[in-house]
């Protein structure tokens, strides 16, 4: 499929959502990760129309920015190396992986000016994920005022891998409730606005329950 197909019914199905949940279209983020297709084809997302895309690996980035550059926001979006950041640090707008203080560090360290984070947090529980745990959301946020170039934009979670849609949903409305818990802080460096949650199998459900960004990889690019 094309891609400018694909996206034409996950657009349907954002509006679709957005109206059963009372809410604006133009509040949903659709960022395009491309990390198991080829740069032809990431560039081929830009053409439809798309303006974010993610990946989850330096080199899959790297590869990419080469052929598109500045035509996209980049967002990085996988388990992050701290030995990694400094390939990837002056390509990425979004960095939607930052789960421990060594990594907050490494990044304040590289940046040139600050770089907007999402806080990945395990809102599932699984072992397999990973992500702080919901209770240390506060601390850990309050613990990155220390680093100047980290601004908390917002959370990111994970969905469970099952069929059972309530439970999906309870991780979704889990991660927003600890986003309204960290906005309602008024932190200056964690204006934590932004919710980065959904996938192929789950974005409509993310957005009735309020994802600003959806990271949509196989449905879209393949
Ligand atoms: C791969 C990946 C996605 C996209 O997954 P699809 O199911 O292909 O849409 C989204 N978020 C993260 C963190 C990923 O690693």
């Amino acid at each position: 499929m094309e891609v400018k197909e694909n996206l034409s019914v996950i657009k349907e199905n954002i509006i679709t959502a957005c109206r059963q949940a009372g809410r604006n279209p133009e509040d949903v983020h659709l960022v395009a990760v491309t990390k198991y297709v080829t740069a032809e084809r990431a560039q081929e997302a830009i053409e439809a129309g798309i303006l974010h895309l993610g990946e989850n690996r330096d080199e899959g980035l790297s590869e990419k920015y080469e052929r598109i550059g500045q035509k996209a926001i980049w967002h990085f979006i996988g388990s992050l190396q701290s030995r990694k950041v400094k390939q990837i640090i002056d390509k990425v707008s979004y960095i939607h992986s930052l789960d421990r203080l060594s990594l907050a560090k490494e990044i304040d360290k590289r940046a040139e000016a600050p770089v907007r984070c999402f806080v990945q947090v395990n809102t599932s529980g699984e072992e397999s994920k990973h992500g702080i745990k919901p209770e240390e959301t506060i601390s850990f946020i309050r613990a990155c005022s220390e680093y100047p170039a980290i601004q908390i934009a917002g959370l990111m979670t994970m969905a469970p891998n099952t069929d059972d849609t309530s439970a999906i949903r309870q991780t979704f409305q889990r991660l927003r409730e600890l986003k309204e818990e960290v906005q309602g802080l008024g932190l200056a460096h964690a204006p934590c606005t932004e919710l980065s949650m959904g996938m192929s199998n789950d974005y409509m459900i993310a957005i009735e329950e309020g994802a600003t960004f959806i990271r949509i990889g196989s449905s879209l690019v393949g």
